[in-house]
């Protein structure tokens, strides 16, 4: 492994202007890093990747590099790219354990973050560090958000949120596991409490539904709750998947590991809103995918599906006659997910677009004084490095914002 870590940094042209950094959301200085590590400066080389992206090693192991730093690798035009995720992996891997940060001196303020996902961590990290009392609020028994609850063990690890937890608790942050905001206590009862400023970085927990007969039989889940504990459930030996993202592959590819034989997934485009690479894990381990249909009825024993027509621009729509049945022991939907409201709905002042996605602007600050939000609650079902860049401007805000109300 390492030596092919170290073959693969040695590919680096060191670009001057280097397409890798610009291709990466979060900007990573991958050709800086890749030399310093070659130079024999692996901790400097780590601490370039975390100061950039606390995120990093997590990042480096889901993001989808074939479009980002690894699909502008000018090296790629003409061959294969750098393998740059497997280099920021060995590095940030490494690095993470031996991190430590000097003491800080507390400021006496506390920041509230409700939510554990990457968007609360990173909040939760960069705060820390300036001297704030922080407090993590987190429904579930275990942080991560949708790092630990719905990307499977198979592509992320869990043992490197466990390490995640011990870094935040290693710097003061104190874990309210198992405490949802909204419920016996809310955000109201916080600044009563004395928090200076609160975060809200929820996610979007809540399925999104076809609104067709059948969601609610026995055998029909929805893609996020399924992948929250998949060895609860019963599925039988076919299962058919209805949407063809990333979820749905991930659900695909955790059910043929928990003993389902057949999996397809439907798609009414064969454009697949999942990536590349994972359409492909996918095909490889097994999965079929039908593609041009559009669900229309779930019954006990499988889904009808009617085959849709494309004119050529893009419109989809039914082929009268064609509709039939696809047999399967269950059925799981994976259509993307939208917010819960249990925050919104117990808070005054805070604003929510269409979606009941929370209304901010570019800093993150919500409709009310002191809240502030960042990651999927705010944009939609994005991604990690998305969630984590947006926060660091976040934090930011909230820094400024409590630096002012502690000066006024
Ligand atoms: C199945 C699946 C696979 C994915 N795969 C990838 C991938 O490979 N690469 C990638 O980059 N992105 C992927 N994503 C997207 C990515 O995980 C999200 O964009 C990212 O996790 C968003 O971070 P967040 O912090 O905003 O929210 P989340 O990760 O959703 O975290 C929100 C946290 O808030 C908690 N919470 C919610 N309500 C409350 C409350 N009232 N009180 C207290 N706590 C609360 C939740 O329990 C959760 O822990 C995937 C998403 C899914 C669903």
């Amino acid at each position: 492994m390492a030596i092919h870590v170290i073959d693969e940094a040695k590919r680096c042209l060191n670009c001057k202007k280097p397409m890798c950094r610009e291709g990466c959301p979060i900007h990573t200085p991958i050709p800086d890093m890749i030399h310093t590590f070659l130079e024999g400066d692996i901790n400097e080389a780590g601490r370039m990747l975390f100061e950039n992206n606390p995120m990093s090693m997590i990042c480096s192991l889901i993001c989808n590099h074939e479009n980002q730093c690894e699909g502008h690798c000018v090296l790629g035009r003409k061959g294969s790219p750098v393998h740059i995720s497997s280099i920021e992996n060995y590095i940030s891997d490494y690095y993470f354990d031996r991190l430590k940060f000097p003491p800080v001196e507390k400021n006496g303020m506390k920041a509230g973050i409700i939510g554990s996902g990457p968007a609360g961590i990173t909040i939760a990290l960069i705060l820390a560090r300036r001297g704030y009392d922080i407090t993590i609020f987190e429904s579930r028994e275990r942080i991560g958000g949708v790092l630990q609850y719905g990307i499977p063990e198979f592509r992320l690890p869990k043992t490197i949120l466990a390490r995640y937890k011990r870094k935040l608790w290693e710097m003061g942050i104190k874990i309210r596991p198992n405490t949802s905001i909204g419920m016996t206590i809310g955000i109201d009862d916080m600044f009563r409490d004395g928090y200076s400023a609160i975060f809200i970085g929820t996610g979007v927990w809540k399925p999104n539904t076809l609104h067709i007969k059948g969601e609610t039989l026995g055998n029909v889940h929805f893609a996020i709750n399924y992948l929250t504990n998949p060895s609860v459930y019963r599925l039988g030996e076919s299962l058919n998947i209805i949407g063809a993202g990333n979820s749905a592959m991930d659900v695909a590819r955790t059910a043929l590991r928990h003993g389902v034989r057949q999996v397809t997934v439907f798609s009414r485009s064969d454009h697949l809103a999942a990536s590349p690479h994972e359409v492909e894990y996918a095909k490889i381990d097994g999965v079929e995918f039908v593609v041009h249909v559009e669900p229309t009825e779930i019954v006990d024993d499988g889904v009808y599906f009617v085959e849709l027509d494309c004119d050529g621009h893009g419109n989809l729509s039914p082929i009268r006659g064609t509709e039939k049945l696809y047999p399967a022991d269950s059925t799981i939907i994976a259509i993307s997910q939208g917010p819960q409201n249990r925050i919104v709905s117990t808070t005054s002042g805070l604003d929510v677009n269409e979606r009941g996605l929370l209304v901010t602007n570019t800093f993150g600050e919500t409709t009310r004084d002191g809240i502030f939000a960042s990651g999927d609650v705010v944009r939609g079902a994005k991604t990690v490095v998305e969630a984590v860049a947006y926060s660091k401007q976040v934090a930011d805000a909230m820094d400024k914002y409590m630096r002012e109300l502690g000066d006024s």
